[in-house]
């Protein structure tokens, strides 16, 4: 599945005048962290050409490094170790990705969760105030399911009316009707 690797006749092309910069010689580097990331990453030929691209970048307080390009060899290791790293994250995205499929992030044709509405022990105190009983657990989920249709004609009533806002009087309304 990896691509073969072919190896570049140089090292690097000098990031200023485009000459090669051969294996195993010595170039420059810029002082500044952000010339160097890691995909990005400027190479220099001559202090000349590194000094060229100072004003570009507006640098106020940079060198030049001298760094040794790595053998063909050397570099051609380092290019594989970096395949097989990119190999693997790209499996790791993929992985994640799948996971994310099936945990799903909600989208309006996703159901919308199921959770209780009601504040289960109020209700259990009310009722058991009211008439001295108590409540199975199951009443919550008939309750929320009420409560659900009750907010969705609520919803309706209030986009009906041009509103971003379900006030209580839509619900009155609601239930008005269902009476
Ligand atoms: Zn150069
Ligand atoms: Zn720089």
């Amino acid at each position: 599945m990896t691509p073969i690797l072919i190896p570049p006749p140089q090292f690097k092309l000098c990031t200023t005048c485009r000459k090669p910069i051969p294996f195993a010689s010595d170039y420059y580097q810029c002082s500044i962290s952000t010339c160097n990331r890691k995909k990005t990453a400027l190479f220099f030929c001559s202090v000349p050409c590194w000094d060229a691209h100072v004003p570009v970048l507006r640098h106020r307080d940079a060198w030049a490094e001298t760094a040794r390009a790595p053998t063909r060899d050397a570099f051609m290791k380092e290019l594989e170790a970096e395949q097989d790293e990119e190999a693997k994250e790209e499996r790791m995205t993929d992985d994640s990705q799948t996971r994310r499929r099936i945990v799903g992030a909600a989208s309006p044709d996703e159901p919308v969760p199921e959770d209780v509405l009601v504040v289960v022990s109020k209700l259990k105190a009310y009722v058991k105030a009211r008439g001295g009983m108590s409540t199975s657990d199951g009443v919550t989920d008939v309750l929320s399911r009420h409560l659900r249709a009750l907010c969705d004609k609520a919803v309706a009533h209030a986009a009906s009316n041009n509103r971003k806002t379900v006030l209580d009087r839509d619900f009155e309304a609601v239930l008005k009707k269902e009476t």
